[in-house]
């Protein structure tokens, strides 16, 4: 038989053989090739290859929407598993899910008063840090507290350069 007529098992078959579940985390962890960014590669015909994370959920949920990302719920980059990933729109993707996110995650998973660093208590602010730009994690909480007291003393100020004057 020429070289290439082989029969070949289906894109879906050899997807299903290079994942493996981990039963702590339910994740899928993909267990062929993982790109640069840390996603796992998977090519569905010889000529194109995907992110195995995107071609998974689109095997189970249909296309992926014009100008949707996917996100990691469980912020495995290799796990293919369709229910940790969910659909977010780049600006969201971007904030939630940075490059620095789970390296920063893994440091600390709380900030320096007990609130979690969940996706939904974490923003990142470009900051400086050595003279050089850094994103640094800002925990919502604290930050919202924060604007809360300075609103509260520029109130205190204001009232108090509004009152007229009793000392002599
Ligand atoms: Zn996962
Ligand atoms: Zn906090």
């Amino acid at each position: 038989m020429p070289r290439g007529c082989y029969p070949r098992p289906s894109a879906r078959e050899r997807f299903d053989a290079k994942w493996k579940a981990d039963d702590a985390s339910g994740c899928w962890l993909w267990t062929a090739a993982i790109d640069i960014g840390g996603y796992g590669s998977f090519s569905p015909t010889r000529v194109c290859t995907a992110r195995a994370h995107r071609y998974a959920w689109e095997l189970h949920n249909g296309p992926i929407p014009e100008g949707m990302l996917l996100d990691h719920v469980c912020r495995v980059r290799r796990c293919v598993n369709p229910a940790h990933l969910r659909l977010a729109t780049h600006r969201q993707n971007s904030i939630e899910n940075s490059e620095s996110i789970p390296a920063m995650n893994a440091q600390k998973t709380a900030c320096d008063h007990g609130h979690p660093f969940t996706p939904e208590n974490t923003y990142l602010w470009h900051g400086r840090r050595n003279g050089l730009p850094r994103l640094v994690r800002k925990c919502r909480a604290c930050e919202a507290a924060k604007d809360r007291r300075r609103r509260a003393r520029h109130r205190a100020d204001a009232a108090r350069s509004a009152a007229p004057s009793t000392e002599n």
